[in-house]
């Protein structure tokens, strides 16, 4: 029989790309629809399940500015592209009998709840999926950071990152054949070589609050509840 999940609560972070970009500008559906499914495998088991979306397959801030834009009216269309991708991922939930609840930053009431913590709360004890959109609703910052905000608030037992990687490498595996993937990091090592894995900001929120940071990949099935029963491929940054 398949170990149980180690973790009660947890929050999955992925990018717009990873979550529901696949490689293109917008939404892939399929994208969208192995994401679901791999969160269904894991409120199926009983784990608890806080969703952030990033924005990037839309639109990302810092890039925008580049063209020109003022930066915080440039974020806060990266916040409303996190709103779409975290739709996408409802509607996709839905369709296969998860219930969710989107929680935005920036209060839409026509299209979702604002965010308040105690009711998000009461969602994940009833076995809601609970999706953070429009990241903390501040410019400037990033949904590495608002994931990381929302785990501590939420009290999850770890942040599991999903990414196209299966995890930390020294050095990008994509463009170097030679990269190693780290199995355990501690945050301060995460900091000091600099791996990008989130934003500086982000990690050292987990380090304060010791809550441990899974960075797996969810390309591949079935992947995220082996990671949360702590078997297959993973980086743990504890
Ligand atoms: N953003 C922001 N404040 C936040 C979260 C997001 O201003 O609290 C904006 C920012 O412009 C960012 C964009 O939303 O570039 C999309 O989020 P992110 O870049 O984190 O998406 P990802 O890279 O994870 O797809």
């Amino acid at each position: 029989p398949d170990a149980p999940p180690r973790y009660k609560r947890i929050l999955l972070k992925v990018s717009g790309e990873a979550g529901v970009g696949g490689d293109k500008f917008g939404i892939d559906p399929k994208t969208v629809s192995a994401v679901a499914e791999e969160v269904a495998q894991a409120v199926r088991e009983g784990v608890q399940v806080c969703l952030v979306v990033g924005g990037g397959n839309i639109f990302r801030g810092a890039a925008l500015a580049e063209t020109g834009m003022e930066r915080a009216s440039a974020d806060y269309m990266g916040m409303l592209a996190t709103v779409m991708n975290a739709l996408a991922l409802q509607a996709a939930l839905e369709k296969i009998g998860i219930y969710t609840r989107v929680q935005s930053a920036i209060p839409m009431q026509a299209i979702c709840e604002p965010y308040v913590r105690r009711r998000a709360l009461r969602h994940l004890e009833k076995g809601r999926v609970v999706i953070f959109a429009a990241g903390l609703g501040a410019p400037f910052f990033t949904t590495d950071s608002s994931a990381a905000l929302r785990a501590a608030e939420m009290g999850c037992d770890a942040l599991f990152k999903g990414t196209s990687v299966d995890g930390v490498y020294t050095a990008d595996p994509k463009k170097d054949p030679s990269a190693q993937r780290y199995e355990t990091l501690d945050y301060q090592e995460v900091l000091a070589k600099d791996l990008r894995v989130m934003d500086a900001s982000a990690i050292s929120l987990m380090r304060d609050n010791h809550i441990p940071i899974v960075v797996f990949s969810i390309r591949e099935r079935g992947n995220f509840v082996k990671a949360l029963r702590g078997e297959g491929v993973f980086t743990t940054i504890a």
